[in-house]
């Protein structure tokens, strides 16, 4: 079943990147972990993803734990808000955090990441993407479109922290124009901001779920985090 899922989702890729002239492999699925058993991700894995999205901290540590002691080689982002007081703990267990969104936050993220360098738990920047506020929504995190460019330079400045690419949700509606200029204006966003020095490699476009990854990829989605098409409906 899972594996089933994982082929279909992965054909759908690929007609989408063959429909937007783009190269076949230039989009990863991300498995997008949340209320997922430690078996489902196991299966997951095993189908040859390499990639896992996780909204909650506490199940970010539980299955980076169990799919590292199962001898699962993956990389784990955070995909959900992340509150200061587990932003530590997040740090220590995800290979990235995709939902940075204010300066300060960031600059959370750049004192601890000297510390962790002090520890001798890493070397080097800690990689974020910054998440954009697309459709405007209330209801979704992320900056707003118009503070991105700002926001963005600013974070590049501390040092500790190196911007990957930018990460959003979009129109959350059946509209697909509306999804489509969601998408559309982070692509934009991204390329203004890989303008900005130092930021010319920022090219990772996380954007695009279940319902509209074809429209994702359409507009420049290089990495598609996917649930419900893969485990099917989430447990109420
Ligand atoms: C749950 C979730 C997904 C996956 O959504 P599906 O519609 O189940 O594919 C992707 N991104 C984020 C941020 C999520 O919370």
């Amino acid at each position: 079943m899972i594996s089933a899922n994982i082929d279909s989702v992965r054909e759908a890729i690929a007609r989408a990147e063959q429909a937007a002239g783009r190269a076949p492999g230039s989009v990863t699925l991300q498995v997008a972990a949340k209320h997922q058993p430690l078996e489902n991700l196991l299966e997951a894995a095993a189908c040859g993803i390499t990639t896992f999205g996780h909204n909650l901290v506490p199940q970010l540590v539980e299955s980076t734990a169990k799919l590292a002691g199962a001898g699962v080689l993956a990389t784990h982002t955070v995909i959900g808000p992340v509150q200061s007081n587990k932003l530590r703990t997040a740090m220590d267990h995800a290979d990235r955090i995709d939902t940075v969104d204010s300066v300060k936050q960031a600059v959370r993220i750049a004192r601890r990441q000297e510390a962790r360098i002090d520890e001798g738990l890493a070397e080097g920047p800690y990689p974020v993407l910054i998440q954009v506020n697309s459709a405007g929504a209330d209801t979704q995190s992320g900056c707003a479109p118009e503070e991105l460019i700002d926001i963005a330079g600013r974070i590049a400045e501390l040092g500790l922290i190196r911007i990957d690419g930018l990460m959003t949700i979009g129109a959350h509606t059946t509209n697909a124009a509306e999804i489509h200029a969601s998408f559309a204006l982070t692509r934009e966003l991204s390329e203004q901001m890989r303008k900005l020095p130092g930021l010319e490699g920022a090219a990772e476009l996380s954007m695009g779920m279940t319902h509209d990854l074809q429209i994702a990829v359409a507009e420049g989605s290089t990495l598609v985090r996917v649930g419900t098409a893969i485990f099917g409906p989430r447990p109420a």
